[in-house]
């Protein structure tokens, strides 16, 4: 597969060999789980939620190196972050996957933070079979938000 290195480039490795907030956290904390048939990874995002804010976050699970980088870069990136800060960062996450949104009530993206880390997984986008490794973990946060309302 020609330009597979670019995708693991060192950012991607350094998260996937050492995982950010790796971990349970116990009930009441918010549990949410995420599967990705195509390439067997699995996802656990544990959050704990408070006025608002994801005070704190976990992640547990298994599978190649993109979807744990991208989970271990994703929990580092909203760990201490009001809901809608999240909300806000996981589309702009999925813009950059190219997976496009039509809902127009929705509203305008807030662009003026740098994605930081985040910015490694971009050319996960030249691979369409990886994007859903690499989108799994947001996806399975979205559900942990939905489930802490
Ligand atoms: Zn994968």
């Amino acid at each position: 597969m020609p330009g597979l290195e670019d995708l693991y480039r060192e950012i991607i490795l350094d998260h996937y060999r050492s995982p950010r907030n790796r971990g349970e956290l116990a009930p009441p904390a918010v549990r949410a789980e995420g599967h990705n048939p195509l390439c067997g990874d699995e996802i656990q995002v544990y959050l704990d939620v408070k006025d608002g804010i994801v005070t704190d976050i976990k992640i547990g699970g298994q599978g190649c190196s993109i979807s744990q980088s991208s989970a271990s870069m994703m929990s580092a990136a909203v760990k201490g972050k009001p809901i809608a800060e999240i909300r806000n960062l996981v589309r702009r996450f999925k813009n950059m996957m190219s997976i496009e949104e039509d809902d127009e009530s929705t509203p305008p993206l807030d662009e003026s933070k740098p994605l930081g880390d985040l910015e490694a997984l971009r050319g996960v986008v030249k691979f369409p079979v990886r994007i859903k490794c690499a989108t799994l973990a947001w996806n399975t946060l979205l559900d942990g938000l939905d489930q802490s309302i």
